[in-house]
């Protein structure tokens, strides 16, 4: 292909990317509201949507008529067809392992036999080699499928992972979860060779940043800054949309903020990091609560346990105030098993509030994904990979 030729093929997915991300953010539309949004011709919208509708990842959903103005002229909406195909995820964190098979805007699909969703969720075995427990993960993963139903099985596309710590992306290896393995653990060459499918690898937190860019907050907003806690701390940066992995994929991590000189040994290396005083390994150090119930435990607990949790949330709600005032994001995100709670959430927004006044609930949001946060986020990193 000649330079004109390969500039034309470039512009074409680009203008294929930014109809599928309109239509994925304000779907249903028309075409003629894609073309006037996305700043692209008619006939060229036209084209582009007639040949996602035949490769099956749009779908026409009837006609629509325009109010009375435009005389009853016929209005044809097009959306993202979900079931386009679906992804075997699996989220690996510290304490818990989730897994589910997806469509594509995220949602897992209905076993055959009970129309229950295909999600399960089992203890992440640490005393097992990496590899085995990989093994284990693709054998349920391989169970799942054969409770799909059977046209649904051939639209299987992909395995995503979503795991904590570092990893290559583009190999496909974690080369760190701390907490998890601390080790190089080449997950999608274990996983491919299980299920026979392409796999990929993705930082859980980066997955569920994925996520809310494709389909929560950052449908419709450009700068997040997104908070995870429970296990650990996680957070990540959405810069315009996108992102932002900083050098060596090192940035927004949160959770390694230096709070305390000569503070506990951190996985990370260094000493008197955040989360070493107030991750779920360092909370359940003094208390014995729940993560699903830290919330209850909270309001009926004794004065010196809640002035404890307390300022642990103090301590964390400074380093988020800290981080906003250089982000200057739209909004924070909060996400993971301790922000579920509405009363940690609300006593967060509130050591918040303490230090800057704007800091408030319209400001502090929890994700509109939080019931999903164990399968959106490889889910969502699939779909980015198809909508390029
Ligand atoms: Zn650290």
């Amino acid at each position: 292909m000649d330079g004109k030729g390969m500039n034309m093929e470039r512009i074409k997915l680009r203008n294929r990317s930014l109809i599928l991300g309109y239509i994925n953010d304000y779907g249903p539309v028309s075409r003629k509201d894609i073309a006037a949004e996305a700043g692209l011709t008619p006939a060229s919208v036209t084209q582009i949507t007639t040949q996602l509708i035949e490769e099956g990842l749009l779908k026409e959903l009837g006609v629509l008529r325009d109010g009375l103005r435009t005389a009853g002229r016929k209005k044809i909406l097009i959306d993202i067809n979900a079931e386009h195909s679906y992804v075997l995820t699996a989220n690996i964190e510290s304490r818990e392992t989730v897994l589910a098979v997806c469509n594509i805007k995220g949602q897992p699909v209905a076993s055959v036999k009970d129309k229950a969703p295909l999600v399960m969720r089992l203890a992440t075995d640490k005393t097992q080699e990496p590899e085995a427990f990989l093994k284990v993960i693709a054998a349920h993963l391989k169970h799942m499928v054969s409770c799909m139903p059977a046209d649904a099985r051939n639209r299987i596309n992909c395995a995503s992972v979503g795991i904590t710590g570092l990893v290559d992306t583009e190999a496909g290896i974690s080369l760190n979860a701390y907490g998890v393995w601390n080790r190089r653990v080449d997950i999608a060459s274990v996983m491919s060779e299980e299920l026979k499918l392409p796999v990929l690898v993705e930082n859980n937190v980066d997955a569920l940043a994925q996520a809310e860019i494709l389909f929560g907050l950052g449908r419709k907003t450009e700068n997040l800054l997104m908070i995870k806690w429970g296990p650990g701390v996680g957070s990540a940066i959405i810069l315009d949309g996108a992102i932002y992995k900083g050098r060596r994929g090192k940035a927004a991590e949160l959770g390694h903020y230096i709070v305390k000189k000569d503070g506990s040994l951190c996985s990370c290396g260094r000493r008197g990091c955040l989360e070493t005083e107030v991750s779920y390994a360092a909370l359940t150090k003094r208390l014995s609560f729940e993560p699903d119930d830290f919330g209850n435990a909270y309001a009926s607990t004794d004065e010196e346990t809640r002035a404890y949790i307390d300022s642990a949330i103090d301590l964390f709600a400074r380093c988020a105030v800290n981080s906003s005032t250089i982000l200057a994001p739209n909004h924070i995100v909060l996400t993971g098993r301790l922000f579920s709670s509405q009363i940690i959430r609300g006593r967060f927004i509130k050591a918040c509030r303490s230090y800057d006044s704007s800091c408030d609930d319209g400001f502090i949001l929890h994700s509109p994904l939080a019931g999903r946060d164990g399968f959106v986020g490889p889910a969502a990193v699939y779909v980015q990979k198809l909508f390029g």
